[in-house]
């Protein structure tokens, strides 16, 4: 099966080890810990599902009672460059008005899917803070501006794989993240 992907796990490239992720995650948790109040609930949203394991791993670390919540949209389909629109796939959330929210990304591209996200959260749920969290920051490939106000590590412009990002659905299990050599 692997086979009919032609790029294989062992010509991956390591970017960011376990333990270099594993370290900012625990950092992002301390920023986000020292700007929403311990005792007020916190709606973690993370966008599926590539960020499925960045969002699992910082929750963790959270001081303030979470209530974590899931939306899928694509915009890659099985390409290496976003398609340039978000397909909402499933956007189902409880109501989030005068809550605390924390929308949580594997990794801003374009900025589409997080302006799209960021966007549709603030119009029809109206929540009282809103804050956005990303583990990767592509910022050269920008297209529409993004205020991250939690970001793991900025990256070059290059595909990257591994701990929840994909390639064809698959490398998402990996604890570390990589790209194939060009
Ligand atoms: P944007 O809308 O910012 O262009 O893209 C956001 C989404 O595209 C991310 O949530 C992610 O699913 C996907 N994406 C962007 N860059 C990469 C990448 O380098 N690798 C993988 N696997 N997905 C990416």
């Amino acid at each position: 099966m692997l086979a009919m992907l032609n790029k294989k796990e062992t010509e991956l490239l390591e970017l960011f080890s376990e333990e270099a992720i594993q370290k900012r995650i625990r950092e992002i948790a301390e920023e986000i810990n020292a700007v929403f109040p311990k005792d007020e609930e916190l709606v973690v949203i993370a966008v599926l599902a590539g960020s499925i394991l960045f969002a699992s791993d910082l929750i963790k670390r959270l001081h303030m009672p979470i209530q974590f919540e899931f939306v899928r949209l694509s915009s890659y389909g099985h390409d290496q460059k976003s398609c340039g629109n978000v397909k909402p796939v499933d956007l189902t959330l409880p109501g989030l008005e005068g809550k605390n929210v924390l929308i949580v990304e594997d990794i801003v591209d374009t900025g589409i899917t997080a302006n799209f996200m960021i966007d549709y959260i603030k119009m029809q749920h109206k929540p009282e803070k809103i804050k956005f969290a990303a583990l990767l920051d592509k910022c050269c490939a920008r297209q529409k501006h993004v205020d991250i106000d939690f970001r793991g590590f900025e990256i070059d412009d290059k595909f990257v794989v591994g701990y929840g990002l994909d390639y064809m659905g698959y490398f998402r299990n990996l604890p570390y993240i990589g790209y194939f050599p060009q």
